[in-house]
């Protein structure tokens, strides 16, 4: 399993009210994620693993900066075998209403079947209510438009809203998260084999 926690460095994706920052909230659901794996014997490969990214001398701002960083993260991912991508992010918007994880699959094969279970598992696991279905990634985003395994970027919740916000700071729900996410994975490899 690879685990692409989003953002990091220069970095931060999106900022909630409290200042929290998405990369470190996408770092730490992470960290959680490769413990269990690893527990559970899947060999792990993160993209990034301390909240600081190391960039090409030329890379001078923030654009190029992301730029070399995602191109980076490509490269490495496409030079696993049998690499399944698992790309962990927080969702952001403007008003504070809109709330629940949502799991977008890249256009590679599997990618679809790995997002809807993941998606599932999300909703009967962490938020019966949640209404959110999967769905294909926009082709904008550069690293899931290029990895060629299957992928799923897990927007794990609103960092825009207060209630889910305070959920995602928690170690609990973290661990929640991925624990649906490994469960969804290990799952998704016994029908994949059984196909
Ligand atoms: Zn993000």
């Amino acid at each position: 399993m690879v685990i692409d926690p989003g953002h990091g460095g220069a970095d931060g994706g999106a900022v909630a009210a409290d200042g929290t920052l998405e990369a470190d909230v996408n770092l730490q659901i992470a960290f959680r994620l490769r413990s269990l794996a690893t527990l559970c014997g899947v060999p792990v490969i993160m993209t990034r693993d301390s909240a600081s990214i190391d960039y090409p001398v030329d890379a001078e701002t923030l654009a190029a900066k992301k730029a070399a960083d995602q191109k980076q993260r490509v490269e490495l991912i496409n030079s696993i075998q049998n690499a399944v991508l698992v790309s962990i992010h927080q969702n952001y918007y403007p008003a504070a209403g809109p709330h629940g994880a949502e799991a977008l699959y890249a256009a590679t094969d599997l990618s679809e079947d790995l997002g809807k279970l993941i998606q599932e598992m999300l909703i009967k696991t962490l938020d019966p209510e949640n209404r959110r279905v999967a769905a294909p990634i926009s082709e904008e985003i550069y690293l899931m438009r290029n990895v060629n395994c299957p992928a799923v970027l897990v927007e794990c919740g609103f960092l825009s809203n207060p209630e889910e916000l305070e959920k995602l700071k928690s170690d609990s729900y973290d661990q929640k998260l991925a624990l649906v996410m490994l469960s969804a994975y290990l799952q998704y490899f016994q029908t994949g084999w059984n196909l």
